[in-house]
């Protein structure tokens, strides 16, 4: 908007009209007084100032105007009737005018200085509100950066305080930082620390999982820079991602050396103590033997039953360490297996008949469903055996209410997949992931049902050992199917 001050209200007429027949927004006062009062509540672009005005004259209003911020950039043109005289001029000028005109006044000229005040100031305003702009975004960048800042000051501070050692690496691998624990297994901050010899390098475990962008973690053998002794850590280095783009990796090396020399004296006490079972309980089974043909001279029928009775007991005991000697095979690599070509259906029908002789007191029912087996397969014959007895044992222990078992087989293009299936109490989703693993029981069930929690574990390594698969399809409260595969070649 242009202020107009004058004290002629026809002066101030004739421009007004000028103006606004220019498409310019009007105002205007008629002295000075008014138009400083009007200044200090209205945004102007240009004030058209009279210079000869009683009480206070144009340049008195101009001085002001330049007295206060908010005001003292508003170009202002100087209208005077006297005489262009230099002085007049001068003083114009002096006190902050733009420009000068006089009367009478060329209304073309005018409305070109106008303009062109009008361009600047609008330029003026856009250049004020960019720079504010820029201020601002200075401003939330500086904030941005510092809590940046703190965030990783945050980070680093917690990784200074873990018992572990830790570390944090750029997307590429560069290693950042590392805490104090890290010292006490590496001289440098740039280097892993040292594996035993024979370990595959972290580095070179490290790049493989930069390049798949995936979580690593495994055991390595660090050697402790004070002792010089290597001990056993978990090393778990996880991607950090920012809207899909890996920004950083941050990695943990915890201490599990006091839990593995536990494992292991575990591991050698259930060997010792499965083999030391061993030998009274073969001594016991010789003694059964001979009490059995004794029992046939004598005439108490309940004798029989009593040794009947106890050669089961015996061969569950038996079984139990055999599993257990089975584990600590496999705890130290050794699960012997010894593969030939045997025929499978015959192993089947075996293990059938073998599970209804020594379950006579509970009523079963093994129906045998699907493919019949002519080709031989090669494996050990009496580890896939076990494998079987160990998937019927369990239909029949975990299905108290149910007599119906099916074993199922079918022949696949490279394999042939073995099932068994019963109509018990049936594993829930959740616990299906675990069934298969050393020393679990559902918690739900262990209550109920006597066991260790090793027989599948022991079925999966052979399994394994086979290049087989297996697995478990279960229904809460319907029944369980367990099954596994053999390869065909
Ligand atoms: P155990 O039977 O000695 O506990 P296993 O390794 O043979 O050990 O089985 C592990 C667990 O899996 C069992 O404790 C039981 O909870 C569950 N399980 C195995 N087979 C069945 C089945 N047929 N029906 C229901 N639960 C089963």
């Amino acid at each position: 908007m242009i202020l107009i001050v004058d004290d002629k209200t026809e002066n101030i007429f004739s421009l007004t009209h000028l103006l606004e027949s220019k498409g310019f927004l009007v105002d205007s006062a008629l002295g000075g007084e008014e138009a400083l009062k009007k200044v200090l509540k209205q945004n102007y672009a240009l004030i058209i100032l009279d210079v000869q005005m009683p009480l206070m004259n144009g340049f008195e209003v101009a001085e002001s105007l330049r007295g206060f911020s908010k005001t003292k950039d508003i170009p202002i043109i100087f209208l005077s009737a006297i005489n262009v005289d230099k002085n007049y001029i001068t003083k114009g000028y002096a006190s902050g005018a733009v420009d000068y005109l006089t009367k009478p006044v060329d209304p073309d000229i005018l409305i070109l200085k106008v303009k062109v005040f009008y361009r600047l100031y609008e330029q003026n305003l856009q250049l004020i509100q960019t720079e504010l702009r820029l201020k601002k975004e200075i401003e939330s960048r500086k904030q941005a950066q510092i809590e940046l800042k703190d965030r990783v000051k945050d980070l680093h501070t917690i990784l200074e305080s873990l018992p572990q050692i830790a570390f944090k690496a750029t997307s590429n691998g560069v290693i950042t930082f590392v805490n104090n624990h890290w010292y006490k297994y590496s001289q440098a901050a740039h280097d892993f620390p040292q594996q035993y010899p024979g370990y595959i390098p972290i580095s070179e475990k490290f790049n493989e999982c930069i390049k798949s962008q995936t979580i690593l973690e495994y055991e390595v053998k660090i050697k402790n820079l004070a002792t010089g002794l290597y001990r056993f850590h978990l090393l778990r280095i996880i991607p950090v991602f920012d809207n899909n783009i890996l920004k950083k990796w941050v990695g943990t090396f915890t201490d599990i050396e006091d839990q593995k020399q536990i494992e292991q004296k575990k591991d050698e006490f259930m060997t010792i103590a499965s083999h030391e079972l061993k030998t009274p309980l073969t001594s016991i089974k010789g003694y059964i033997q001979l009490l059995d043909r004794i029992s046939e001279t004598i005439e108490n029928k309940k004798v029989g039953t009593f040794i009947d009775k106890t050669q089961d007991q015996v061969r569950k005991l038996e079984s139990l360490i055999s599993d257990l000697l089975d584990i600590s095979r496999i705890n130290n690599g050794k699960l012997q297996i010894n593969k030939n070509y045997f025929n499978l259906e015959e192993v089947i029908n075996n293990v059938i008949y073998t599970i209804e002789q020594t379950h006579t007191d509970n009523k079963i029912n093994i129906v045998r469903v699907g493919d019949i087996f002519e080709e031989n397969i090669y494996g050990d014959a009496i580890r896939i055996e076990q494998v079987l007895i160990n998937f019927l044992t369990n239909a029949i222990k975990y299905s108290p209410g149910s007599d119906l078992i099916y074993v199922k087989t079918k022949l696949d293009l490279d394999c042939v997949i073995v099932e068994v299936e019963d109509f018990g109490i049936g594993i829930s989703e959740e616990n299906q992931n675990y069934v298969f693993n050393k020393f679990y029981r559902v918690k739900e069930s262990a209550l109920n049902f006597q066991g260790l929690g090793i027989g599948l574990y022991i079925c999966s390594e052979i399994i394994q050992e086979h290049r087989g698969s297996y697995g478990v399809k279960s229904k809460l409260g319907k029944g369980t199917q367990m099954y596994f595969t053999l390869p065909l070649k």
